[in-house]
């Protein structure tokens, strides 16, 4: 009998680690060996026990001490990144689905590098941060880095393995989220509005995203760093079908567009299964329902987020991390109420103008952490600044 791969699964209650629990339910050479999640309880005591589940990380402290009294026979973690840490050291894996949000992935990507042989990576903040160092080190340390975001997964399966030295362009495709064509005042829109995209159910720090359009800037740092391309060499168009998830033109003059439903299950599912494709419980496209594909050039003038992002693709170093870190910030704020909508971006600019770069610096992991930690600083004391000039 062949012996199944395991699986662990860090945020395994959240849109991306759901899915892929519904992926691995109908792939029968995979099994869960552990899930790690922050607070979201009853959801997780469900895949637990519906899935036999022996390890278990719950980040929340408090949430990981309610859920005790249920576990039996489950090794239960310590919270916290040092408990996801433990787990990548302590639990068998042969694949690490990365599916938690926002810049916490960064330490136990680091530390799943050289441990676990395949690393697949929806949790795209970690990327836009220190990409190229995580490249390096997994490169030197035997571990595949596979990318689960549907416009880097689109590249990858358009190259299948190719380096990029053919590559003229790539076409980074974006919906548009649900303000593209709103002309209304931005300042107005409630976060319960910002949450809701017109074409994909996700997390509610990168519904957010895609209604700033930072989702696409970030994608763009993620691409670039993934595939280490020049930022010239990449183009965000706006398709909103969302049927073409990328596209690769080549310098023979071929384009290579990915096209599927859009449902998250088929590249995550490519992500596991990679260099093989097998039966998908993923929607099909039926290509004659298709009446028309549209792609248009973006409006970086009220998506300011786009000017933002190429501006720290360009500059590299630590611009994509202030850039990250502070959206965060910022994106938390405005769930919470305590921004607008329009300030997202507003104040991501200002912290991202308040740093003085260090030109002839290499930029260690370190810094990126020092870094990481100035402009979440910077981003609260800005938005407080805001906020007490409203009052
Ligand atoms: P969700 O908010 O739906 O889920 C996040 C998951 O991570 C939940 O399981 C959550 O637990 C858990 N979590 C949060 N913080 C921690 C932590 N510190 N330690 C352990 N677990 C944690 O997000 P999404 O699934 O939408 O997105 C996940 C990542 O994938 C993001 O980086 C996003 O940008 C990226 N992505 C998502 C896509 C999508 O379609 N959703 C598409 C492409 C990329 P709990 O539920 O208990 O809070
Ligand atoms: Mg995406």
């Amino acid at each position: 009998m062949r012996k199944k791969k395991n699986v662990l699964i860090f945020g395994s209650t959240g849109s991306i680690g759901k899915n892929t629990i519904e992926v691995l339910s109908n792939l029968k050479d995979y099994k869960i060996s552990g899930i790690a999640f922050s607070s979201n309880i009853s959801e997780g005591l469900k895949q637990i026990n519906k899935f036999n589940i022996k390890n278990v990380c719950v980040f929340d402290e408090v949430k990981r001490s309610e859920i005790k009294g249920f576990l039996k026979s489950v090794k239960l973690f310590p919270p916290r990144v040092e408990g996801l840490c433990e787990m990548i050291d302590k639990v068998e894996a042969d694949i690490l689905m990365l599916a938690i949000s926002g810049s916490v992935g960064l330490i136990p990507l680091f530390n799943a590098i050289g441990k676990i042989k395949r690393i697949c990576i929806a949790n795209k903040e970690p990327v836009v941060m220190a990409g190229d160092i995580i490249k390096v080190e997994a490169l030197n340390k035997g571990s595949e880095i596979i990318p689960v975001d549907s416009e880097p997964s689109a590249v990858f399966q358009i190259l299948n393995g190719f380096d990029v030295s053919n590559v003229k362009k790539i076409y980074l495709t974006a919906s548009g989220g649900p303000f593209y064509n709103y002309y209304g005042d931005f300042s107005l829109i409630k976060p319960s509005q910002a949450i809701k995209h017109p074409r994909w159910k996700m997390g509610e720090k990168i519904s957010v995203d895609s209604a700033t359009l930072m989702n696409k800037g970030l994608e763009l740092i993620e691409i670039k760093n993934m595939f280490s391309v020049d930022v010239s060499m990449i183009d965000i168009v706006i398709h909103p079908q969302s049927i073409i998830h990328s596209a690769v033109e080549f310098c023979d003059g071929s384009l290579m567009a990915q096209m599927s439903y859009p449902d998250m299950k088929i590249p995550i599912q490519y992500s596991l299964t990679w260099p093989n494709r097998m039966e998908s419980v993923g929607k099909k496209l039926n290509i004659f329902e298709i009446s028309k594909l549209e792609f248009y050039r973006p409006d970086f003038d009220r998506f300011k987020s786009l000017k933002l992002a190429f501006m720290c693709a360009k500059k590299g170093g630590v611009y994509p991390t202030i850039l990250n870190a502070s959206n965060e910030v910022a994106v938390e704020m405005f769930l919470n109420g305590m921004i607008k909508f329009n300030e997202i971006i507003e104040v991501v600019d200002k912290v991202l103008s308040m740093y003085c770069e260090n030109k002839n610096k290499k930029v260690t992991i370190e810094d990126i952490i020092e870094i990481d930690s100035w402009a979440r600083e910077k981003t609260s004391q800005i938005a407080s600044l805001i906020i007490k000039e409203r009052r």
